[in-house]
């Protein structure tokens, strides 16, 4: 074949082709190459010029070219044709395309090739990390148009306990708990419907019948007509970090030795009985009890019966009030019992505040039964009322103390109102 014959050919060609003479110009480049990486000749006039033009990383272009001298020199010395090599070249307008470059050498004509495999690589590309994220720590639910699953990965098996074969033809339905109501997933599906996402916390429900915290994310995938094709719900089960949550609560807001509501806890939900008081006007009452001679009891018998002692006191404040009240440990042998819904009455309120602390002063002294022992113990009760927000919860507490240390100046065993008012109201009608 001659240079002209050779064009000829190149031209009629459908693959990206370029011929060059022995002296590195190159010849022609056809439609085809120009159409795949828009180059012209104006742009590569010489078989050197194409280096940093098709790989202007350096490192990139070093690592090629010496591949390439590398190959030459074999195929030099074992006659074995030049092999395909496979490269990214970058096109005129920056996008790198994945080519096999084919060189053929005959006799003194030099023609190249190059065969694209951007897409195909992409396609390969897309499969590879679609596959690695199927086979993700998350649980992986697919469904059709319809909510019909059409796919699940093997972490949704670990997480549900059901096989894809439980799965496949189900829809989510299946892993419902019953812990959220109709009205949840229909804001679910109509967001859905809306903007093509959810994301949030649901409770599920394993095959195992056991249930669990999961933070799930649905995606619609829309096509291009804009219906959903289908819905991809991936998720994770986040019962442990729930659990961990429930814990730091317990730990920030109850008494470790008893299980009572702390300190903490009290003061909120008095803060939230002072606006509600304020709402309805009924009298609230808060119970201030500190043990008589509690140290006594650490003393001669040791600080863990003195914790049985504690203990045995929290169970039966919870039994002497309404699941509404709330009875907390302060610390120490300080406990507070806080009573809601009095009448709205002082006078009525005030006996009713008086009937609760004598209910609490009869039960506490019981006798108790500590490591085999019997012991017998009683308690120092200061009572105030409140109403509204005339106060605050701290300076209510405040009041409460102060009564209690007038039962305990006053022989302790007893029960004493902060308002002398009120005092007199309970000592005059008996
Ligand atoms: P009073 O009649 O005046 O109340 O005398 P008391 O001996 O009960 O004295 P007070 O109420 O001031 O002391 C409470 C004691 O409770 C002090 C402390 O040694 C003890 N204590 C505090 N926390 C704990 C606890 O968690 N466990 C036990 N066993 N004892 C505690
Ligand atoms: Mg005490």
């Amino acid at each position: 074949m001659n240079k002209n014959e050779i064009i000829d050919f190149l031209s009629q060609l459908p693959l990206p082709a370029a011929h060059f003479n022995p002296s590195g110009e190159v010849v022609y480049l056809n439609n085809a190459f120009t159409k795949l990486l828009g180059y012209t000749k104006a742009d590569i006039p010489t078989v050197e010029a194409h280096w940093s033009v098709f790989f202007p990383d350096v490192a990139y272009r070093e690592k090629v070219q010496k591949d390439w001298v590398t190959m030459l020199e074999k195929s030099a010395k074992s006659g074995v044709p030049i092999q395909p090599m496979f490269l990214d070249i970058v096109a005129k307008n920056g996008e790198v395309k994945k080519l096999e470059v084919h060189s053929l050498q005959m006799g003194t004509l030099a023609i190249t090739m190059w065969i694209d495999f951007t897409e195909k690589m992409k396609a390969e590309e897309e499969r590879r990390i679609a596959a690695i994220a199927f086979d993700s720590e998350a649980g992986i639910l697919i469904t059709d148009s319809d909510g019909v699953i059409i796919r699940v990965n093997k972490a949704f098996t670990r997480l549900t306990g059901y096989s894809s074969e439980d799965a496949l033809g189900q829809t989510p339905a299946m892993l419902k708990s019953g812990r959220q109501d109709k009205a949840f997933y229909q804001r679910m599906w109509s967001l859905l419907l809306e903007k093509g996402f959810w994301h949030g916390e649901l409770w599920n429900k394993r095959k195992n019948g056991s249930i669990y915290a999961e933070l799930l994310t649905i995606t619609a995938v829309v096509s291009p007509d804009g219906r959903a094709k289908n819905y991809v719900a991936t998720f994770s089960d986040i019962s442990q970090s729930k659990a961990a949550e429930a814990e730091i609560h317990r730990l920030a807001y109850y008494d470790a030795l008893t299980q009572l509501p702390n300190r903490r806890l009290l003061q909120e939900r008095l803060g939230q009985a002072l606006i509600s008081t304020n709402r309805s006007e009924l009298y609230g009452a808060l119970l201030f009890i500190d043990l008589d001679k509690f140290k006594m009891l650490n003393d001669t018998r040791g600080h863990d019966v003195g914790d049985m002692l504690l203990q045995q006191v929290a169970e039966r404040l919870v039994s002497c009030i309404r699941e509404s009240d709330t009875a907390a440990r302060l610390g120490g042998d300080e406990f507070v019992v806080m009573l809601q819904g009095l009448n709205a009455n002082q006078i009525e309120a005030v006996a009713q505040a008086e009937v609760a602390g004598e209910k609490i002063l009869a039960t506490l002294n019981q006798p108790y039964l500590l490591a085999g022992y019997e012991h017998h113990s009683t308690p120092s009760i200061g009572v105030t009322l409140f109403s509204g927000n005339l106060s605050s919860s701290e300076e209510l507490l405040k009041q409460a103390d102060i009564a209690m240390y007038q039962s305990k100046t006053d022989g302790r065993n007893t029960l004493r109102f902060f308002d002398p008012e009120m005092q007199t109201i309970v000592t005059k009608n008996p």
